[in-house]
């Protein structure tokens, strides 16, 4: 840490911007807690980016985080705001910065949260730290975004159930989980809740196929068969693949959407220690005097990238994972 730097910052501000995801509440704690110990004040500000505009602020303590670290969603609440896309908007967010003196503002968000944070800094030169949280999983520069794991651990207890009713009444079921242009969820809680295959929009879907698939499987004795479908799969929803599958393969099916409980719940072990982790990686950078990056774990290790990556380069889905579904489900 570069103590130089210390000296300077007095106060900074946190956000929390884009879709909820389980865990944000752990992130806050963890740079409200790492800024206090360094003695420097907390701005919270609530409904992000419009919270930022409107002067809708609250400040936070030590105290005020305390009882948070299980609790889902996220205490500083969230918005998606059209007025921070204009430069109008954003110069209004940078007074109410001014306002408070804050030095420093960190946004806990999805790749759109960062882009807002990007054009603040690029227009202001205010210091912008993002730390990556959403459940998609779908930013580059780490290998899992806070909220993840707890959305796979939701999921992979929604097919485990499903699984009951498969398996008693020998049928398909098709498992619709989040992902509008990602599989990470699907892929992930496909391997966990041991389905036969993962349709996601990464890899091309051939329905033909899969119907030869589920046919060789019965034949080799399987009574029943879950699939589990990535929302922004290319040949549509988990209903509308359901249809094809029934017309191409004379299978009757059944569909469970698990929707807007995989953005809930208490944030499992694994989203609490990222979330305390990358928080505290937050304030850190800012102590350094980093004016603008985003924060990540990769390989174990806490790292830094510019904001630019996430929207900039793709964060690929691991072959080896789709590999193992076809493997596992022999
Ligand atoms: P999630 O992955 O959960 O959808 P996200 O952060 O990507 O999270 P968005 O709705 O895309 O969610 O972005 C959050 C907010 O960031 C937007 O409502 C808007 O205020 C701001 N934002 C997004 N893109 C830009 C942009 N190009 N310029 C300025 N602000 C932006």
């Amino acid at each position: 840490m570069c103590l130089k730097n210390k000296e300077k910052i007095k106060k900074i501000a946190v956000l929390t911007s884009g879709g909820d995801s389980p865990g944000m509440n752990p992130a806050i704690r963890a740079i409200v807690r790492t800024a206090i110990y360094n003695k420097i004040e907390v701005l919270g500000i609530k409904n992000g980016y419009d919270g930022l505009i409107n002067d809708w602020t609250i400040p936070l303590t030590s105290r005020s985080v305390g009882g948070i670290i299980n609790k889902g969603g996220t205490m500083l609440f969230s918005a998606r705001s059209e007025d921070f896309q204009k430069p109008a908007g954003r110069q209004a967010a940078l007074k109410t910065l001014k306002k408070y003196n804050v030095s420093g503002l960190i946004v806990i968000g999805g790749d759109g949260t960062y882009r807002g944070a990007h054009a603040l800094h690029n227009e202001t030169g205010f210091s912008v730290i993002g730390v990556p949280g959403t459940i998609d999983n779908d930013i580059a520069g780490t290998d899992y975004t806070i909220g993840f794991y707890t959305a796979v651990d939701t999921a992979m207890q929604a097919i485990d159930k499903i699984r009951d009713t498969a398996v008693s009444h020998n049928r398909l079921f098709l498992v619709e989980v989040m992902g509008r242009h990602a599989g990470f969820i699907a892929l992930a809680s496909a391997i966990a809740g041991g389905a036969e295959d993962a349709l996601i929009p990464e890899t091309k879907t051939d329905i033909k196929e899969l119907c030869k698939r589920l046919h060789e499987g019965k034949k080799r004795g399987k009574i029943s068969s879950i699939i589990v479908v990535a929302e922004g799969d290319e040949e549509g929803n988990a209903i509308e693949i359901a249809k094809k599958i029934e017309k191409k393969g004379g299978y009757e099916t059944r569909v469970s959407v698990i929707g807007y409980q995989q953005r809930g719940g208490s944030p499992s072990a694994l989203d609490r220690i990222l979330g305390t982790r990358l928080g505290n990686a937050a304030v850190e950078e800012l102590l350094k005097g980093t004016q603008s990056a985003m924060v990540g774990i990769q390989q174990n290790k806490v790292v830094t990238h510019p904001l630019e990556m996430a929207w900039k380069e793709k964060k690929s889905i691991n072959k080896t994972l789709v590999s193992l579904i076809g493997i596992m489900s022999v």
